[in-house]
């Protein structure tokens, strides 16, 4: 099986014609490009996933179309363990890590603004500078402000420590450049996967039907419901598990937020609120789900086989994973100590934890779960238009 050659697709098609201008594949997308082609030849894992439908519709796979299906693709596994032109074979057919490769060039591509879109291929340093900073900003400014962390007179009092529209503007702040930033990226992403000669418009039902596969983890069930395979050709719907009460936990922690906000603004009602009110209510429900999903998500992570997905990019996974993790415990230990004389520092900790993930936001996993949601309403939206392949032959 011969690699289709990436640098002679800006070659002259022909004596005085002009030439074709198509966009050179990168080294890994003419790698997805020539493992597709053995998969729309095979077609055996067809029902797996999202990808393989979408797969059928195309004979040639532009860039578009590459950029598009790898980010369909769950990482599930469960294509490289069925694959009988797996390695040792000669095809070496791992459609899970050639996608992943991918996947990782489209948020750096994509990335807004363009020159932080290497932060992706940095993601362990950044995670650990955006922790860094995001710790030193917050007990520097508990400092300056009350000269010591470990004022006891200050339990309980949260903006004693930091006044509440610092807060409001730092949090706001990084917060809504992290949406606009990853709002710019997957725009960006979704016209890079929409040629001008594609429609591209979602109806009710596809968005109704791409809400519902990216809220039930639906292309993590192997396709047969069992699950997807980690550490062997096992099945196993743990990982969907904690998928989901990592994304409910990070949701019900937001709301928690927002319900707490709501009390501020129209009630005049100040943090720290009672543990059985709304708000903790739903920040200790939120905070369980982040403590348990995104362990078990390290601990599968950990046993995973290398053959899938593409391992330089564990770091970046599991600094977002740990990050979360972070959120949940620092949460939970404030919480705890809020009356007593170590909440300043606590509060500290806690809000430095939650500033580097809002900073490290549109430039590392998280973004995974964007591209994702609009590679799946494409999907929805075009199975539902005509086949041009069947078309075509009739
Ligand atoms: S991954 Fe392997 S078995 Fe599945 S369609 Fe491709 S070539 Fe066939
Ligand atoms: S790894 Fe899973 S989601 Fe990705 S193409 Fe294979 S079967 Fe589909």
């Amino acid at each position: 099986m011969q690699l289709r050659d990436p640098i002679a697709v800006d070659a002259p098609v022909g004596q005085g014609e002009p030439y074709e201008l198509i966009p050179v594949l990168s080294v890994a997308e003419a790698e997805v490009d020539r493992q597709l082609h053995i998969c729309n030849a095979c077609r055996y894992c067809e029902g797996f996933c999202a990808v393989f439908p979408a797969m059928t519709r195309r004979l040639e796979f532009a860039k578009a179309d590459i950029h598009y299906l790898a980010n369909l693709c769950h990482n599930c596994g469960a294509c490289l363990h069925a694959c009988q032109y797996a390695a040792p074979h000669e095809f070496a057919v791992n459609v899970p890590q050639a996608m992943a490769k991918v996947r990782l060039d489209t948020y750096s591509d994509y990335a807004w603004p363009a020159a932080f879109g290497a932060l992706y291929r940095r993601n362990g340093l950044t995670m650990a500078l955006a922790g860094a900073a995001g710790l030193a900003l917050f007990l520097l400014l508990a400092l300056l402000v009350n000269g010591t962390l470990l004022p006891g007179r200050l339990a309980s009092d949260f903006y004693a420590v930091f006044p509440h529209n610092t807060l409001a503007l730092m949090f706001g702040g990084a917060f809504g450049f992290a949406v606009l930033a990853l709002g710019v990226g997957v725009r960006r992403f979704w016209k890079g996967i929409t040629p001008a000669e594609t429609e591209a418009v979602a109806t009710g039902a596809a968005t109704l039907e791409a809400s519902g596969a990216v809220l039930r983890l639906k292309y993590l069930d192997g396709g047969h419901g069992q699950g997807c395979n980690n550490e062997s050709d096992r099945f196993t719907l743990w990982r969907r598990r904690y998928h989901h009460l990592t994304f409910y936990g990070f949701m019900l922690c937001f709301a928690a937020t927002g319900v707490a906000t709501l009390y501020h603004y129209l009630l005049g009602a100040e943090a720290p609120y009672p543990v059985f009110s709304l708000p903790v209510l739903l920040g200790i429900a939120g905070g369980i789900g982040l403590v348990i999903g995104p362990a078990g998500l390290l601990v599968l992570g950990y046993r995973r086989d290398p053959a899938q997905g593409d391992v330089a990019q564990r770091p970046m996974d599991r600094g977002f994973i740990a990050l979360l993790l972070l959120i949940s415990l620092t949460g939970f230990a404030l919480l705890i100590g809020r009356d007593t004389g170590a909440m300043a520092i606590l509060l500290a900790v806690h809000l430095g934890v939650v500033m580097a993930f809002f900073l490290t936001m549109p430039y590392g996993k998280f973004a995974h779960g964007i591209f994702r949601s609009a590679a799946l309403l494409k999907y929805a939206i075009e199975k539902r238009q005509p086949d041009r392949l069947k078309l075509g032959s009739e």
